[in-house]
């Protein structure tokens, strides 16, 4: 029946074709930033993980760290974050004043390779430790640092809509609690030479807004203050600039506050995202039920919104080593 059958390969063809059509109908290209929004329960899903019991507020050489890198790990892949070096793990050591014995940590790091200047590196980071438990209470870390580990696979995934100019390095660091260790590893056994890397974007604290979002390092990095005036200008957080002036009141210059700290001394440019000190800080109840999903994704919509601005804006000036 060689009709017939022609004929069926014909309509099969004619299927085919109208299947390609109704899925490129149904499926138009979509943005970083409309990927991100479409992607709000993964990244909610990621968050309640990443800060329960089970992970025990997460401190540095515990099960708890373990299971932690092992669920970034797993986000990263499935974003389609390559390891540097064939391994996402970067165990370090360090020996803590006054006491004998070494202790250890583990970043983890991947990336994605630019388009256009695929040399030139752009550090997102987020220490994904927090403070464990003590007095066999649970520190679960929810928006410190788990918002901004979880936020590490938010925006790898968003990402994955687009291509970026240069590369992309995806850093969680560990024992930031501890005297940001991660990052002084990775500064002093970079993954990628140090002069590659044009800046270090670091979050911590992302979630707890309150409706205002602070972005430090423009005071250091004063070709930042543009972009960010421009990203502040249509931001759905209010993004304010500031916490970066040397000699401001103790507390109030977050420069050193945490892991871009280890870039700032060596003279690499850093933009830090984080929110005010609030009453669940350090605290038992710095938990996923107290942070506000629309909060949490608004202030990941400026974040991403900045690294796109910062992927085409790219060289900034460097400042002098301080
Ligand atoms: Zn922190």
């Amino acid at each position: 029946m060689p009709i017939a059958a022609s004929k069926t390969a014909a309509a099969v063809a004619a299927l085919c074709l109208c299947v390609a059509c109704g899925s490129r109908a149904q499926a138009p290209p979509v943005t970083p930033l409309e990927a991100l929004s479409a992607d709000s329960v993964q990244l909610l899903e990621d968050l309640r993980y990443l800060s329960s019991d089970p992970l025990a507020g997460r401190a540095t050489g515990t099960q708890g760290a373990a299971l932690a890198r092992a669920y970034l790990a797993e986000g990263f892949r499935s974003a389609g974050v390559e390891p540097v070096g064939g391994v996402f793990d970067w165990p370090f050591s360090w020996l803590p004043a006054g006491e004998a014995e070494a202790r250890e940590g583990v970043n983890l790091i991947g990336g994605r390779t630019g388009s256009e200047h695929p040399e030139r590196y752009i550090v997102v980071s987020a220490h994904y430790d927090h403070l464990g438990v003590r007095d066999g209470v649970v520190f679960n870390g929810a928006d410190d640092n788990a918002s901004g580990a979880t936020a590490l696979l938010a925006i790898a995934r968003a990402l994955r809509a687009t291509t970026t100019r240069n590369s992309i390095l995806f850093v969680a660091f560990d024992a930031e609690e501890s005297g940001l260790r991660g990052a002084h590893a990775f500064v002093a056994d970079p993954p990628v030479p140090l002069e590659q890397v044009a800046i270090d974007v670091n979050l911590d604290m992302v979630a707890r807004t309150g409706g205002l979002l602070w972005a430090a390092g423009g005071a250091h990095t004063p070709a930042l203050v543009p972009l960010l005036e421009r990203v502040a200008a249509t931001s759905p957080v209010e993004l304010a600039l500031g916490h970066d002036r040397p000699g401001a009141p103790e507390g109030d210059d977050w420069t050193r506050s945490s892991d871009h700290a280890a870039f700032f001394q060596e003279g690499i440019p850093f933009l830090y995202f984080g929110v005010e000190d609030h009453p669940d800080y350090h605290r038992p109840t710095d938990d996923f039920e107290n942070v506000d999903p629309g909060e949490y994704l608004n202030a990941l919509r400026t974040i991403l919104t900045t690294l796109l601005a910062l992927d085409e804006t790219l060289p900034l000036e460097t400042h002098p080593t301080p």
